[in-house]
């Protein structure tokens, strides 16, 4: 097995270092403070050389890059601690994706462009005040009348619908007692603008107080025909696929790479026994197990991009990755509170991100549910 890159990798690797070297803004800092401005100014240089959905195809306007190409774009501008790739996580790690693989033309020419020029925000609507783990319980219902699907309902923890010009939304066409086919067979995908008359966004704070969830309400929402992403009954289908991208951008080793850096500076700085706490054998065991679990998530990572070069997309195996990536940000978490010990009580960056991880691990699939898909779909065993 050879997990070397070849030439033409490497010297994309070079042009990517140079061009952090010239572009990178001085001071970017992801947890605090950004500076629009700035994000805008790199986010034109980056689309000018098509590096936001870099691996997108050309005919769909990404830039054509291969899959490893994309991985050592990631890798580099994660080790740069560079501002991220485009400004809408959610457009481009699933949304854009989605509209490539089961979007008609005129839908890819009216949202792939933004997507790839850093213009578009979009959230994404699975969860209801019943449902989330069973997604396939979802109630919402979208009633076709002519040229216009009509929706009723609510979703809930809907992240950034505050600040979202579109939702990627799941709804009911078919109730289950209406359809023949099994109960995945009644949904359907929809793109829907939030400024539709009839959309409602209400706060919902999380436990560290901020708002970035809410609970969005349907109430007789006229949603165009042309608005529906893949054919009526597809839903189950588009949005598995979305899931997958979701978990696979979720368990990048790359961002973890960055946390240990930060939770190491920590162990540097704090006391342990009148010496530095990076000295001490026990955190130091722990944070190469940390790493070591880290390399781990690479490898699989490295993986899945096999699997893709083959021409299969992301599915099942991105919950290996993701339950690997949750448990480690919480013993992260854990070590990074320790070494804190009474700071650990007052407000700062650290303290906010370990009490926030509680909550992010459930983002995109509890763990319980990833190790019910690994134990069902990779390992073959019986059903839980
Ligand atoms: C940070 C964050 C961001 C989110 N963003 C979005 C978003 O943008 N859009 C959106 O639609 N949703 C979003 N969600 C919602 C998220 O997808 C759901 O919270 C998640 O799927 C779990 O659903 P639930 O909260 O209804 O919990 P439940 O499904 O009620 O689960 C509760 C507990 O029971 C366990 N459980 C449930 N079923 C089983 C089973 N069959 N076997 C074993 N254990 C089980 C779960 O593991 C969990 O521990 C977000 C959540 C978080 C925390």
């Amino acid at each position: 097995m050879d997990f070397n890159f070849g030439p033409e990798e490497e010297s994309f690797r070079a042009e990517v270092r140079k061009f952090i070297a010239e572009n990178k803004p001085e001071k970017f800092d992801a947890y605090s403070g950004r500076d629009q401005a700035v994000l805008d100014t790199w986010n034109r240089k980056l689309a000018e050389k098509h590096w936001i959905g870099f691996a997108w195809p050309k005919e769909e306007g990404g830039g054509g890059g291969s899959l490893l190409e994309q991985f050592i774009l990631k890798e580099e501008m994660s080790a740069a601690k560079a501002p991220p790739l485009g400004s809408d996580f959610m457009g481009l790690q699933w949304v854009g994706p989605a509209l490539i693989r089961h979007g008609t033309e005129e839908q890819k020419q009216r949202f792939l462009p933004d997507l790839l020029n850093a213009r578009s925000s979009w959230c994404t609507g699975y969860s209801e005040p019943d449902t989330g783990s069973d997604l396939a319980s979802i109630t919402t219902r979208a009633v076709l009348e002519d040229d216009h699907y009509v929706v009723n309902g609510s979703k809930i923890w809907t992240t950034a619908a505050h600040v979202s010009e579109n939702i990627f939304l799941l709804v009911r066409t078919t109730t289950e007692d209406e359809t023949r086919e099994s109960r995945y067979g009644g949904m359907t995908c929809l793109l829907v603008p939030m400024d539709t008359p009839g959309i409602e966004v209400r706060p919902i704070r999380s436990l560290v107080g901020h708002h970035s969830f809410n609970q969005t309400f349907f109430n007789d929402v006229r949603v165009p025909l042309e608005n529906r992403l893949g054919a009526e009954g597809e839903g189950w289908r588009v949005v598995m696929g979305a899931l997958a991208n979701e978990r696979s951008g979720i368990s990048e080793s790359t961002s973890k790479e960055r946390e240990l850096e930060a939770l190491k500076e920590l162990a540097r700085g704090a006391c342990k026994n009148g010496r530095p706490a990076l000295e001490d054998s026990l955190v130091r065991g722990q944070i190469a197990g940390f790493e070591t679990r880290i390399s781990a998530m690479r490898l699989n990572g490295m993986r899945y991009l096999t699997r893709q070069l083959n021409g299969q997309h992301p599915s099942s195996e991105t919950s290996v990755n993701k339950v690997i990536s949750n448990q480690l940000a919480l013993d992260m978490a854990d070590l990074a509170m320790t070494l804190l010990g009474s700071k650990g009580q007052l407000a700062g960056a650290t303290q906010f991100q370990s009490l926030a991880m509680h909550g992010s691990v459930i983002g995109g699939g509890a763990p319980n549910i990833q190790r019910n898909i690994i134990a069902e779909r990779i390992l073959g065993l019986p059903k839980d």
